[in-house]
């Protein structure tokens, strides 16, 4: 594990590096680095501008009444931002978003965040101050190389895309056939045998996870003392400031 921030990571660069691009000349750029490091098919490094009133407007109506709408929303705000040309914010990884999401946050509102959480011991809620910066992360293993063959299956990461299937409207609805449209290439699900299904639910339970920012933390409940698991809410982070 390594520190979720090397400082040199968010140096902003003056718009100057980037006179390729007339209309953003005059603002911030900062750039992030993404815990997949370029292995799946996207650049390691990405220039984005901050973000404005103008792009998480969208965010506020309605957050989570459809929650996968909610995401779908985000992943757009998110698009607007990269300066980067041929970036498919839904051909990303679920990590890479949320690096993106992490950093968006740090550099627009700061890293530090009220986190509420309840534990089993009593029906009421806690709130946690925390440090972003102190989230830890991880990067993709040094022999993870894209496509993964598994018998005759081609496989890749999950996409953001999976994620966000059309017609669910929260995470709990989304399947691992769904996920799964993302992962295997060159054939539908739907014509997988079982076997191979059971092999690419195999690879994503095996990768899923395994690299990124940290997701959740561990808090003292103030009033039984144990600790409560309290995940990190990256996709309401611009909406509590
Ligand atoms: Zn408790």
């Amino acid at each position: 594990m390594v520190k979720v921030y090397d400082p040199s990571e968010f140096q902003a660069e003056s718009f100057d590096s980037a006179r390729s691009d007339a209309s953003i000349v005059g603002e911030q750029v900062f750039i992030v680095v993404l815990p997949s490091r370029g292995r799946h098919g996207y650049p390691a490094k990405m220039r984005c501008r901050p973000l404005k009133v103008k792009d998480i407007k969208s965010l506020i109506e309605d957050p989570f009444e459809d929650e996968t709408e909610y995401v779908r929303r985000l992943a757009k705000v998110v698009q607007g931002t990269i300066l980067d040309a041929g970036i498919n914010v839904l051909e990303m990884t679920m990590a890479d978003f949320k690096k993106l999401l992490l950093a968006h946050r740090v550099n627009s509102l700061g890293s530090d965040i009220e986190i509420a959480y309840s534990c089993s011991c009593r029906d009421e809620m806690q709130v946690v101050r925390f440090d972003l910066m102190n989230l830890e992360e991880k990067e993709i293993a040094a022999e993870y190389e894209e496509p993964v063959r598994i018998g005759s299956l081609e496989l890749r990461f999950p996409r953001l895309w999976g994620y966000l299937p059309e017609g669910k409207r929260s995470f709990d609805e989304v399947t691992d056939f769904d996920v799964l449209k993302s992962v295997v290439i060159g054939k539908e699900v739907e014509d997988l045998d079982l076997k191979e299904a059971k092999a690419a639910i195999e690879f994503v339970r095996k990768w899923e996870g395994s690299y990124g920012v940290q997701s959740e933390i561990e808090v003292p409940c103030k009033f039984c003392k144990k600790n409560v698991k309290v995940a990190i809410p990256y996709f309401s982070f611009f909406l509590k400031w």
